[in-house]
């Protein structure tokens, strides 16, 4: 019997100067320092900085996704660029191979970064938008965001036992965006590595050729680094997972 349900949300950024990046990606320096504004992306008291989420029982452990099937994703369309869909399902099979996880393209939905509602299995839902200003996340210009992504959870308490899981993930990305579409550097499949960490619940961690700077630049790798894999097997469960007590989250 579930005694008591409770749902947290929670979310981060990547930021990049647009300015250069636009137009001559391999011209924005690798030192380019992290802005102090992406340090408001990590909770605010997290014991593990590595993570977005951590448990409500264990805070020493991060909240994890039920990855023993295959995580879906789903692709919100509006406002998307022509031809993303091959791009996201690209950077989400890097993503795949790395991780040794199964991710399945779901197809459309309506499902936006505001929405709360979420399907009856995991999934990560990635949305794009043309807006300057949506979310909270103010996208394009100079200094300006191009995505935003996190994790949103769930749990219940019953009797003496806590169940709890990421229920879904979500990610925005900016249509304004124009880097190239794969490979490394301020790319759109370093942008969704990036978002898709978030939304799976990695906090910004690591240097410049991290996936997880706050900023992409030059030095931008096109995969994840082995410590980020690390992070990322953490956070997907390929064992004993209860998808029946999940049901109920
Ligand atoms: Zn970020």
């Amino acid at each position: 019997m579930v005694l008591r349900r409770l749902r947290q949300l929670a979310a981060a950024a990547a930021l990049l100067g647009l300015a250069a990046a636009v137009t001559a990606p391999a011209a924005v320096p690798a030192e380019l320092a992290a802005p102090a504004s992406a340090a408001r992306t990590a909770p605010a008291g997290a014991p593990d900085a590595r993570f977005e989420m951590v448990s409500t029982t264990d805070p020493a452990k991060p909240m994890r996704w039920l990855a023993c099937r295959p995580i879906e994703y789903r692709i919100n369309t509006k406002d998307m660029p022509a031809g993303m869909v091959a791009t996201v399902q690209h950077a989400m099979a890097v993503l795949a191979r790395q991780t040794g996880a199964r991710f399945r393209y779901a197809g459309r939905t309506s499902h936006t970064f505001t929405s709360t509602s979420h399907a009856a299995t995991p999934t990560v839902y990635i949305a794009f938008t043309k807006r300057a200003q949506v979310a909270g996340q103010t996208f394009g210009g100079a200094g300006g965001e191009i995505g935003v992504g996190g994790p949103a959870a769930a749990w219940y308490r019953t009797g003496g036992t806590t169940v709890e899981a990421i229920t879904y993930g979500r990610v925005l990305l900016s249509s304004r965006f124009t880097g190239p579409r794969t490979g490394g550097g301020v790319s759109w499949q370093a942008l969704i590595l990036h978002e898709v960490g978030h939304a799976l619940n990695l906090a910004h961690r690591g240097g410049a050729t991290s996936i997880m700077h706050p900023t992409l630049t030059a030095a931008t790798p096109a995969r994840y680094t082995a410590a980020e894999v690390r992070a990322l097997r953490r956070v997907l469960q390929t064992t004993r997972c209860d998808y029946a007590a999940w049901s109920h989250l």
